[in-house]
C-alpha cells in the first residue's frame, strides 16, 4: 500500500537525519510518497512566515507528518513553529516513550516508561502580555475538556499497550484551582479504567522519584510545562535526547518528531545521530498500520546499537551519519 506523508526536513541537522529515515524506510520496503513541506527558518526566509498555510493544508490532507528539528530564537523573532503546529492542528497529546536501549550508555538499566504530555494548554497557550513596563503576565490555562481528553488518551494508550499503571503528575497542593481541576478530571477518568492501576504524584516529588527509581513508574500523564520538563528528564534516564522519539497526536493529524534540537554545533558535518528520528518514524509507521516494517527497522537499529561497532560520536563511537545508516540497512531482514 502506498502512503502520503508530509516531510518537514527542519533546520541544522534536520536534513541529514530525515534523509536517513527516508533511506531506511525505503529499504524496509514501505512505499511512502513524501510531500516536502516548508517550515522554520528556511520558510521564514523564503515566505516571511515560519509556518506557511500551504504546509498546514498539506498536513491536514495527508494526516501524517515527519518533522526534523526547527530553530527557534529565544525571547525574540518569529513564533515557535513547534508550538504553532500543535495548536493549529490541535495535536493535543504528546507521546514520549523512554526505553533503555542496549548499547546506549545510560544511568539505569531496564527503564521503560511513557510520558503523556498535554500539548495545547497550560503556560504554552501563548497568552502573555505586559501589564505595565517591567511587569509581564503569562496565563496558565487548564480546561476540563483538555484535561479529560489527555487523561483518556493516557488510559487508552496504557490499555492498548498492556501497561499496568497510570500516574497523574500535578501541583494541586499549591495550584488548587488549575491543577485541582486537572487532578479531579484525571481521577474521574480513571474510574472508567478499573483494569489499570492509578495513582497521582506531586511534580517535584515525581522528579526526585524518577531520578532515584524510575522503575516505579509506567505511564505518566501531566499538563504542558511539567510534561516538557519531565519528558526530557525521562530521556536523560535512557541516554539522552539523541535516542528518544516523540509523537504529537490529535483527532485530525499526527506529527512525529525527534525531541532534540537542530544541533547547530555539528550541522552539516555528517556527525548527527538519527536514532531519535528513526524511532519517531517507526512510531509513525505503527500509527499508519505498517507495524511489521516498523518492527523490522527497530530490530536492525537495536542490533547496530547493541553491537556497538558503528556508532556516532554522541554515543562514544566514530561513525558518520551515513555509515550508521548503511549499517542499519545492512541489518534489515537479517536481525
Ligand atoms: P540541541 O538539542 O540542538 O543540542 C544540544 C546538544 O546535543 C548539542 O551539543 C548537539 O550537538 C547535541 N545533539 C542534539 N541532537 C543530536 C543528534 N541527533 N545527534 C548528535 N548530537 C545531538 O539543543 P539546543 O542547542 O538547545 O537548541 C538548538 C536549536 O534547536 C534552537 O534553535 C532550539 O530552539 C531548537 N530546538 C528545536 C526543537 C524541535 O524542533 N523539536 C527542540 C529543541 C530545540
Amino acid at each position: 500500500m502506498s502512503h502520503q506523508v508530509c516531510l518537514l526536513s527542519g533546520d541544522g541537522i534536520g536534513p541529514e537525519i530525515t534523509t536517513v529515515v527516508q533511506e531506511v524506510v525505503k529499504a524496509a520496503g514501505v512505499d511512502i510518497q513524501w510531500v516536502p513541506c516548508q517550515a522554520g527558518l528556511s520558510a521564514f526566509e523564503k515566505y516571511g512566515d515560519p509556518l506557511p498555510q500551504e504546509t498546514l493544508d498539506n498536513i491536514r490532507q495527508t494526516k501524517v507528518a515527519l518533522k526534523g528539528p526547527l530553530a527557534t530564537a529565544s525571547g525574540k523573532g518569529f513564533r515557535s513553529v513547534n508550538v504553532a503546529l500543535r495548536k493549529e492542528l490541535q495535536l493535543y497529546a504528546n507521546y514520549r516513550p523512554a526505553r533503555t536501549l542496549k548499547g546506549v550508555p545510560a544511568p539505569f538499566d531496564d527503564v521503560d516508561l511513557i510520558v503523556v504530555r498535554e500539548n495545547t494548554e497550560g503556560l504554552y497557550s501563548g497568552l502573555e502580555h505586559t501589564v505595565i513596563p517591567g511587569v509581564v503576565e503569562s496565563l496558565r490555562v487548564i480546561t476540563e475538556v483538555g484535561s479529560r481528553r489527555i487523561a483518556k488518551f493516557a488510559f487508552e494508550t496504557a490499555r492498548s499497550l498492556g501497561r499496568k499503571k497510570v500516574t497523574c503528575i500535578h501541583k494541586a497542593n499549591i495550584l488548587k484551582l488549575s491543577d485541582g481541576l486537572f487532578l479531579d478530571t484525571c481521577n474521574d477518568v480513571a474510574k472508567d479504567y478499573p483494569d489499570i492501576q492509578y495513582d497521582d504524584c506531586i511534580v517535584d516529588a515525581a522528579a526526585m522519584k524518577m531520578v532515584m527509581n524510575p522503575h516505579q513508574f509506567d505511564v505518566l500523564v501531566m499538563e504542558n510545562l511539567f510534561g516538557d520538563i519531565l519528558s526530557d528528564l525521562a530521556s536523560g534516564l535512557v541516554g539522552g535526547l539523541g535516542v528518544t522519539p516523540s509523537g504529537n497526536l490529535g483527532t485530525d493529524a499526527a506529527v512525529f518528531e525527534a525531541v532534540h534540537g537542530t544541533a547547530p554545533d555539528i550541522a552539516g558535518k555528517g556527525l548527527a545521530n538519527p536514532t531519535a528520528l528513526l524511532l519517531s518514524s517507526t512510531m509513525m509507521l505503527k500509527h499508519m498500520g505498517e507495524t511489521a516494517a516498523a518492527n523490522q527497522i527497530e530490530s536492525a537499529l537495536f542490533s547496530v546499537l547493541e553491537e556497538g561497532k558503528t556508532l556516532t560520536g554522541d554515543m562514544k563511537g566514530s561513525a558518520t551519519t551515513s555509515q550508521f545508516c548503511d549499517a542499519i540497512i545492512a541489518k534489515l531482514g537479517t536481525s
